[in-house]
């Protein structure tokens, strides 16, 4: 995953104690000789250095070193660096003792596991010092940490939240790392923290901020994403962030209509889920759907787009050819707008087996996020490193999952109610998929059932429609691409039309509906509501393709420019 850089930063070598004196000189020789490649970080007191550390821990940075003194007030070095095993593990651990002290440092080999004790005073420090140092800076290379310098997302994996927040920030294109919370990294890190893990996923930035348990809103905020309107009333508000609507934000603010898109998740739209589109023009080697949508919404707002994510168009309020018309976002929010372009597209159809769909009477009756995933692959295909993997469907959508996971997965399976993948996929995918050895295509298969163990999904049932027996298989992970329907039940009370599938008729297609009012026909991409006007895939009889949708939402901005000059 690409994002914003995050240079490696230095490992720390961290010295204690309580003599600012003594603290000052070992500081100095480190600093002497192992400064350019380590940060020498010095404390004068056990709670000091520790406080540090857990301040190093959140931030992603790691310690190669610790050389504490054995005699302080309040915590020996004994017991300080028995505390800092618990942050850094992997770092090498050194006592500072008077010679009438050998005893104990000898006795906390055993304890703190001590690599090395070290006698006051360690002049010269070329024959001292540095020696030993380098031995274990050498050690510490092969076998040590290394740092983490990127926020991580620590949560469990089969945990819907976590894999939503894991999905939200990849398709922002938003560098992390995940931590399972039941690691020993995990643990590391909520302790750091102050957190006991009750309460996930937490979010610690790479500033060490920790977000527990961050909403939709918190996240687009941590990544600087608006959320909600700077203005009461614009030219045109784009309602949805898919490849649609974001080219109708670039063309809309890049021609001088104060423009806003609203968008009720991330952008991206389904684009933004997609591993690699190989069929987009001017991108001969495919390019994934976040960069692809990451790098359309900069573009809108480098044109000056506001775009506002995580806030749901609910309601549309008519108010007249020639007047504004009102979307309501929220209880708070209400946005005004000459014109409007649709640009909702559609959502993942939900597999009506036990577990798989979302009960309204018992929605969390489901292993949706736990084994069961529609529309998204992975974030990153390491989260599916050495599963069973079934894909349920056959059109590119599951093919391209199914070769991004194939990467890593034990195994990958497409499960296809046709007799054929080349029925519903392009030739390029079906050569693919076919000629990669862990990849099996199960045809005229369906899934009837499902299990779980400890609450996610553990095995599915297979139907083999052709000889009607029935097969149950180990199942780590099911991702369904079984078609997708459109969501505007939201738009009929504001007159909207649309086919008997729910998708939104415009231009010529409102030939035989009541309702029109004007003299003029609408126009091309005109709904049956002058001035809003319909793009991308939640059009009736639309391609159903990225570049289809692109072009819809650049073509229905020129036909709002024609709107606003005839109103
Ligand atoms: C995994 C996958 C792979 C694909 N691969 C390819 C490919 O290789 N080539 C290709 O040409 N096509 C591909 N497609 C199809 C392509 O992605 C779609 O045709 C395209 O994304 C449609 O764009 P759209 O803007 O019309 O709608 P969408 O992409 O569906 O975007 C609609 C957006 O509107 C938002 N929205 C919905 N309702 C509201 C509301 N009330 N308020 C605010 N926001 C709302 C949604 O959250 C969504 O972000 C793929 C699709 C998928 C799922």
């Amino acid at each position: 995953m690409s994002g914003p850089e995050h240079p490696q930063r230095r490992p720390a070598i961290l010295t204690v104690d309580d003599d600012p004196a003594v603290s000052r000189a070992v500081a100095r020789d480190l600093r002497r000789h192992y400064g350019e490649r380590y940060r020498i970080v010095r404390a004068e007191s056990g709670a000091d250095a520790l406080d540090t550390l857990k301040e190093l821990k959140l931030r992603g940075e790691t310690v190669a070193v610790f050389v504490a003194d054995y005699r302080m007030p309040h915590m020996s070095g004994i017991e300080f660096l028995e505390k800092a095993m618990d942050v850094f593990p992997y770092a090498k651990r050194v006592l500072l003792t008077a010679y009438a002290d050998t005893h104990a440092a000898i006795d906390a080999i055993n304890v703190v596991d001590l690599d090395h004790y070290l006698l006051k005073p360690w002049d010269p420090p070329e024959e001292k010092l540095y020696p030993v140092i380098d031995g274990l800076l050498e050690e510490w290379r092969a076998v040590g940490d290394r740092g983490m310098p990127y926020t991580k997302v620590i949560g469990h994996r089969y945990s819907e939240r976590s894999w939503q927040v894991r999905q939200f920030l990849a398709r922002n294109e938003y560098s992390f790392r995940s931590v399972n919370a039941d690691d020993p990294k995990g643990k590391q890190l909520l302790d750091a923290a102050g957190l006991d893990g009750s309460r996930l996923p937490v979010v610690i930035t790479e500033k060490g901020d920790c977000l527990v348990e961050p909403t939709d809103v918190e996240l687009a905020e941590l990544l600087g994403l608006s959320t909600s309107p700077q203005l009461e009333m614009y030219d045109l508000a784009v309602i949805g962030g898919g490849p649609a609507g974001l080219a109708a934000a670039v063309y809309g603010a890049s021609e001088g209509l104060k423009t806003v898109l609203i968008e009720k998740a991330t952008t991206g739209g389904q684009a933004g889920r997609s591993s690699k589109i190989e069929n987009y023009l001017g991108f001969p080697t495919g390019v994934s759907g976040a960069e692809l949508t990451t790098s359309a919404r900069r573009q809108a707002e480098r044109f000056g787009a506001e775009v506002i994510t995580t806030q749901e168009a609910g309601k549309l309020e008519i108010n007249g050819v020639g007047a504004a018309h009102s979307i309501r976002l929220n209880e708070e929010d209400t946005v005004g707008a000459r014109a409007i372009i649709l640009a909702t597209g559609v959502d993942y159809r939900q597999l009506e087996i036990a577990g798989c769909w979302e009960d309204p009477d018992n929605p969390a009756n489901n292993y949706i996020g736990r084994g069961v995933y529609y529309g998204a692959s992975v974030s990153d295909n390491s989260e599916c490193a050495g599963e069973d993997v079934y894909i349920v469907g056959g059109a590119n959508s599951a093919g391209q999952a199914a070769m991004y996971m194939s990467e890593t997965a034990k195994s990958v399976t497409m499960v296809i109610r046709g007799p054929s993948l080349e029925a519903g996929m392009s030739q390029y995918l079906v050569d693919r998929v076919t000629k990669t050895p862990n990849i099996k295509i199960r045809t005229c298969t369906q899934v009837v059932d499902t299990g779980a163990t400890d609450g996610h999904l553990s095995e599915i049932v297979l139907l083999d429609k052709q000889t009607g027996q029935r097969e149950t298989v180990r199942c780590d992970r099911m991702c369904c691409f079984i078609g997708a329907t459109p969501r505007t039940e939201w738009l009929e009370e504001a007159g909207i039309a649309r086919d008997d599938h729910g998708f939104i008729l415009s231009g010529p297609d409102l030939q035989n509906v009541v309702g029109w009012t004007l003299d003029r026909p609408p126009h091309h991409l005109e709904t049956s509501v002058p001035g809003v006007f319909v793009a991308g895939d939640v059009r009736s009889e639309s391609a159903k393709r990225v570049a289809a949708a692109v072009g819809e939402g650049s073509m229905a901005v020129m036909l709002v420019h024609r709107y606003l000059a005839e109103a």
